[in-house]
């Protein structure tokens, strides 16, 4: 099948009538004039009104603006240029089996392997009903299969920086046809020291393309990177910078080190008579930390799992998988290992220690309160770490509420739960019309929306149907 997409699309909502304070709230995907392949795909996601940032990107994207957007994993921002390129390139699909009529035309890069798979599963999924192809490469995996399909050729590649730089070395893969350019969560590239591997890639891509540029937070650096690769980009964002989401509600415990894995249980066990769901990410700082807290909470009877860096591929795949079946109830992780976890439905998140990096609180905390959802944020705090909380609050522009640890005993005839003098508040299944809030409260929707191809198998390729 070829497709017969217009050259340039004309949405229907003219991209400059849209601004980031004012998005019209009766925007729909038929507005912005996507190919009806496009919008079968996103019909049968259950989508039915475009998030925030999908409002206000999709149309600058779709009449070739450079663009920097500020929003978090959760706020619907993959699919903001996903679907927006998958329009752009159509024109370029083709039923031919011959590799010569596949170059790569759209690059993702992504600091993580994990969200690299979810971007390339959501851009299989949007594009399913069309004749492009899609493939992601990240490292730590067998290089082979890979090789096998760029050079079968694909349309849409979703890379990690260092493991797209070996397939560009082994002239495996060839950018000189790429026409748009996707730095997603370009913080935590440049945190994860990726800015040489992403100079030498974008000099590899024609001068003459797009460039949308997707980060959590503006730090100066990347205000600097934007400069450099962005040409007039015009500026998106759907949360305040540098702000967690309004939803989240977040609560300091001053609690000591030695105390702190026992504060945890008592969090979940408040959770669950207060009919709360017990599931949660536990963010640690340490690799080794984190395995054993997990192990610790296992032999306390709660099911944990714990994803971090020194964790095989597979292994992480399993764990994940299993937390989003719900088989485990709380996950374990370090920042690196977590980021771009797609789990929108995520009530709650607890800090067993504050990061280094104050804006890794930020990307923490916005595992909760997604897409309009009500979360929890807890952070368990020492003295010892009171500069990193200045830190935060600094950055955060405001005081975190502190709740001073209540007596961990139940005295003889108290009913009430000492631990919550103040109790966290309760996420309702919504009877909103928000799709990304009501898609939260169904359990068949949590995690990764397409459920083929699962992630295990994603080493590198998607077929189509
Ligand atoms: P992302 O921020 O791209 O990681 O997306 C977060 C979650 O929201 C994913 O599970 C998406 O499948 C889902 N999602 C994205 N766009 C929409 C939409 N318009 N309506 C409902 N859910 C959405």
């Amino acid at each position: 099948m070829t497709n017969t997409a217009p050259e340039l699309n004309t949405p229907a909502i003219p991209a400059e009538s849209i601004d980031s304070a004012n998005t019209p709230a009766e925007i729909t995907f038929a507005d912005f004039g996507l190919d009806p392949l496009i919008q079968k795909a996103v019909a049968e996601q259950g989508y039915n009104t475009p998030t925030p940032i999908q409002a206000q990107a999709i149309p600058h994207v779709l009449t070739g603006r450079d663009l920097m957007g500020a929003a978090q994993t959760g706020t619907g921002k993959t699919a903001a240029f996903v679907l927006p390129i998958i329009q752009k390139i159509l024109r370029h699909a083709s039923s031919s089996a011959s590799p010569a009529r596949h170059p790569i035309r759209a690059l993702v890069l992504t600091p993580t392997r994990e969200l690299a798979v979810q971007v390339a599963e959501n851009a299989a999924s949007y594009s399913k009903h069309t004749d492009l192809r899609t493939a992601v490469v990240y490292g730590g995996v067998d290089m082979k299969e890979q090789v096998g399909l760029l050079r079968n050729g694909v349309e849409i590649l979703i890379a990690t920086p260092g493991r797209l730089l070996d397939h560009i070395g082994s002239k495996v893969a060839n950018l000189s046809q790429v026409e748009i350019l996707v730095l997603d969560e370009a913080d935590r590239m440049l945190d994860m020291g990726f800015l040489p591997d992403l100079q030498r890639i974008i000099d590899l891509i024609p001068a003459q393309r797009q460039t949308l540029l997707f980060s959590a937070t503006f730090s100066p650096e990347i205000k600097k990177l934007a400069q450099s690769y962005l040409r007039t980009p015009v500026t998106v964002e759907v949360a305040r910078q540098n702000a967690a989401a309004d939803t989240v509600k977040q609560v300091v415990h001053m609690v000591s080190s030695a105390d702190k894995q026992r504060a945890i249980v008592k969090v979940l066990e408040a959770r669950t008579r207060q009919g709360l769901s017990r599931q949660c990410i536990i963010f640690t700082n340490s690799r080794l930390g984190c395995a054993r807290l997990a192990r610790a909470l296992e032999r306390d009877g709660i099911k944990a799992g714990a994803i971090h860096g020194d964790k095989s591929q597979g292994e992480r795949t399993l764990t994940l998988d299993a937390f989003k079946s719900g088989a485990i109830e709380v996950l374990v992780a370090t920042d690196v290992a977590a980021r771009g976890l797609d789990i929108p439905s995520m009530p709650c998140v607890i800090n067993h220690e504050l990061p280094f990096n104050a804006e890794d609180f930020i990307h923490r905390i916005g595992r909760t309160g997604r897409a309009g959802s009500k979360g929890d944020a807890i952070a368990l705090v020492d003295d010892s770490e009171k500069r990193l909380l200045d830190d935060i609050e600094k950055l955060m522009k405001r005081k975190l509420e502190v709740a001073a640890l209540p007596n961990f005993k139940q005295e003889p005839g108290q009913t009430s739960d000492p631990f919550f003098y103040k109790p966290y508040e309760a996420t309702k299944p919504s009877q909103s019309n928000d799709p990304v809030q009501s898609s939260v409260t169904e359990p068949k929707k949590v995690g990764i929306v397409s459920a083929k191809p699962a992630v295990g198998a994603l080493l590198g390729g998607f077929k189509k149907k």
